[in-house]
């Protein structure tokens, strides 16, 4: 083939996935459509591996994320990998956890991948905070109680030293903070020192809507020592009024815990 023409009539297209939070059952059916034809997938170490077994069994799998110990395959390279694909692959299908839009760096891949004539289509997924809450009964906004969402990412902490603490405060609004365990003292702090209330209830889930779930409540004061206990896995900080209507919160009253993990 002319590597000139290689080069400006890609033979595929590439379809950013959201792989959804974890649960399979999750997955989007255009998701389930798209994997179930894939040629190659290009897969984080988020991905779960039941929404990997629903790929064409004949597709290549290939990780791309971060592996114990190893640094994830660089972003650049990623890109690359991407756009090369697209010129030998139909169906090019790069899977990411939750949604590619939601802290999932689709927008950089998206991107680069237009730059260079390359077709791409975005699935959606369900984001972590979205499926966290729902399997615990959570409801993210309520009326007159909660009426904003903010999903925000905390992972750095010159991130969290610029934060909009003030902009984040109002009792109203729910936070939902990805990659926010390694910061979450400071964050609280923050939040204490701009108005917020100590005693608002907070959640971290872990691992959720996988089978090995789990929901550690307490309140922003005690936020840091709630997730220094939340040990490893992808976890996930929730803060506002509507976590008294979760199913985890009212158990850790019931069993009057959830007083001990406010420390
Ligand atoms: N694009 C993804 C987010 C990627 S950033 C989405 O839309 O969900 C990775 C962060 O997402 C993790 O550090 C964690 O904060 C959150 N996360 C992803 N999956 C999760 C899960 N199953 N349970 C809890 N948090 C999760």
């Amino acid at each position: 083939v002319n590597e000139n023409f290689r080069k400006h009539s890609p033979a595929g297209t590439v379809y950013l996935v959201g792989a959804g939070p974890g649960d399979p059952d999750l997955l989007t059916l255009k998701a389930a459509k798209v994997l179930a034809k894939a040629d190659i997938v290009f897969h984080d170490e988020l991905v779960a591996q039941g929404v990997l077994a629903m790929a064409n069994p004949a597709a290549q799998i290939v990780n791309v994320g971060k592996r114990a110990g190893m640094p994830s395959t660089g972003q650049d390279q990623i890109n690359r990998l991407l756009a090369d694909a697209a010129f030998s692959h139909p169906v090019v299908v790069r899977l990411k956890g939750g949604d590619p839009f939601i802290f999932g760096r689709g927008g950089e891949e998206l991107d680069y991948l237009q730059a260079r004539g390359v077709p791409v289509e975005i699935v959606p997924g369900i984001t972590a905070a979205l499926g966290c809450a729902a399997q615990a009964g959570l409801p993210l906004t309520f009326r007159n109680e909660a009426t904003r969402l903010t999903l925000l990412t905390a992972h750095r902490a010159e991130d969290a030293l610029a934060f909009d603490y003030a902009g984040l405060a109002a009792k109203d609004n729910t936070l939902a903070i990805y990659m926010g365990k390694e910061t979450a003292a400071r964050v609280a702090a923050g939040l204490i020192a701009a108005g917020r209330s100590p005693e608002t209830p907070v959640a971290v889930i872990v691992n959720g809507t996988l089978p090995d779930e789990r929901w550690l409540t307490g309140t922003l004061a005690g936020l840091g020592s709630v997730a220094a206990r939340a040990g490893s896995g992808p976890a996930l900080i929730v803060i506002g009024e509507v976590i008294r209507h979760s199913t985890p919160w009212r158990e850790a009253l019931d069993g009057s815990s959830h007083s001990s993990n406010a420390a």
